[in-house]
């Protein structure tokens, strides 16, 4: 088989800079996709992190002017992972989160922050740069969006181009009146390009333009279009028909493996899950709750908002407590979630605890220490936290939405009888709802030979990027085909 060269346009990639589950999908997916002979070349922004961490660096280009300024592209690697990154300080050198400003607002020029992102790719797709030529170009989310339509719109052959969607929220809108500073023709403002309700949609102009799109589980990719869960764009998706695929993720099984996980209490495995113990009971200690290895231990690892639903647990929280149990949460977020939060572990410490912030560690060890893993979101394209949940054997407990009900197997009597459940899920996304399903949980709790047996279940699902590595290079393969028909 020949080797497949792909240029991945992402605005993050853990380990060098990361906000939510598209870094861990853009850092994880090059590695996995090694093994079936395809070779990625991520393009990113320079921030300061990523060219602080780019070895082995070496000129691939140079551009006179990008949105203002003149810029370097750097090729290199870091973290084991190809790297292309636009140096060009007017748009990039600027620390912290690649979105947001000191004041929490977007930066004011991330238009064309990003467009440089797509224009650059777009360049060397078309070869107009050097440094990689691509046989397929993958962008993923609205920081990728313009680099399908600047290729369609240089009307010459190009490679193939895929858009990933993480999370149809975030879609990249913009004044119209940015449209020709961006390098777009005029005729680019229309229902049929990159025009959205009066603006500009960069992850519009993706979806429209991208030979194919995908998502990050099947029933995501079927919510997306409809009115409900489409923002806008359930129109457009429903419209490109067959060219819209659920591919789920998987997450890094060396960094997310508790036989061997440096950052937590005690190293366990799903032969010897005992030491899960030590684990509940150092995590208790550092959040000061009571230390106990029979009440049952809840915990939370997520963005605070609206998508995340946890205003509900905040609303089922006398529930939880009701049954006895502890909370523990790592987040940040939205402010009043924060305070809410914050103001129920100090009404009720000693059984809830929370730390908000950002903690890699910390996340690790909860995983590693709570009975339950809670992700009660309203929607979920795919989710990360169930899937490191069900490695470390937390029994996630989720809403059934998008990834979260495609991953997760619930403990209905079947499902129990037949020794194939790993969670639990629950429908609709309600506080009354999750309030039952904690009441589920407690119950199975109630049941030690049977937590166990879900947990030993839980913890040998195939939650690695084997599976999704495979779909994405067979799509790959299938659009290079199709090409050279
Ligand atoms: P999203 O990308 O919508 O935030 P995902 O579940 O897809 O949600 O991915 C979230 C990722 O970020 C997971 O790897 C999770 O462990 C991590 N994460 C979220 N919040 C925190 C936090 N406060 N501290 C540490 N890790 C976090």
């Amino acid at each position: 088989m020949k080797p497949v060269r792909v240029l991945a346009l992402a605005s993050e990639i853990y380990p060098l800079i990361k906000t939510g589950g598209l870094a861990d999908v853009a850092g994880a997916l090059p590695l996995a996709l090694t093994s079936e002979d395809v070779e990625t070349v991520t393009l990113l922004p320079g921030y300061p992190a990523v060219l602080g961490a780019l070895e082995e660096a070496t000129v691939a280009g140079t551009l006179p002017d990008l949105y203002g300024g003149p810029a370097r592209l750097l090729r290199g690697r870091a973290a084991e992972l190809g790297l292309l990154a636009i140096d060009a300080p007017h748009l990039y050198a600027r620390p912290g989160n690649p979105y947001l400003g000191p004041d929490g607002q977007d930066w004011p020029d991330n238009a064309w922050r990003f467009a440089a992102l797509a224009r650059v790719a777009a360049d060397l797709a078309a070869g107009k740069i050097g440094g990689f030529a691509p046989d397929i170009v993958h962008g993923h989310d609205w920081q990728a969006g313009l680099a399908p339509a600047f290729l369609h719109y240089a009307g010459k052959p190009h490679p193939p181009t895929v858009m990933t969607v993480h999370n149809l929220a975030f879609q990249g809108l913009f004044p119209a009146a940015l449209l020709g500073s961006l390098g777009l023709p005029a005729e680019a403002f229309s229902i049929d390009g990159v025009e959205f309700y009066g603006g500009i949609g960069y992850l519009k102009a993706g979806l429209a333009f991208a030979d194919r799109i995908t998502t990050v589980s099947p029933t995501y990719a079927a919510e997306m279009r409809t009115p409900d869960s489409g923002i806008g764009l359930d129109g457009l998706l429903r419209a490109r028909g067959d060219a819209v695929h659920g591919i789920l993720n998987g997450i890094d099984e060396a960094v997310w493996n508790p036989a061997t996980d440096p950052m937590i209490a005690k190293r366990y495995s799903v032969r010897e899950p005992g030491n899960r113990r030590i684990n509940k009971l150092a995590l208790q200690e550092r959040f000061g709750l009571a230390a106990s290895r029979d009440v049952l231990l809840f915990g939370v690892i997520s963005r605070l908002t609206w998508q995340k639903g946890l205003d509900l647990l905040l609303d089922a929280l006398d529930g939880l407590l009701g049954l006895g149990s502890e909370l523990v949460l790592l987040g940040t977020g939205d402010r009043a979630l924060e305070e809410r939060f914050a103001a129920a572990a100090a009404a009720h410490s000693g059984r809830v605890g929370c730390v908000i912030g950002y903690d890699e560690a910390l996340a690790h060890q909860i995983q590693a220490g709570v009975d339950a893993l809670l992700v009660p979101s309203r929607f979920e394209p795919c989710g990360l936290t169930q899937l490191c949940a069900l490695r470390y054997g937390a029994l996630p407990v989720v809403a059934r939405v998008g990834g979260l009900a495609d991953t997760v197997i619930d403990a209905n009597e079947a499902a129990l009888a037949e020794g194939a459940a790993t969670g639990v899920q629950f429908a609709p996304v309600t506080a009354w709802m999750l309030r039952q399903a904690l009441e589920r949980v407690a119950a199975l709790w109630r049941r030690p030979a049977l937590w166990r047996r879900v947990q030993r279940n839980a913890m040998r699902s195939d939650v690695s990027w084997r599976r999704p590595a495979a779909l994405y290079a067979a799509l790959y393969r299938e659009l290079i085909a199709g090409r050279s028909r």
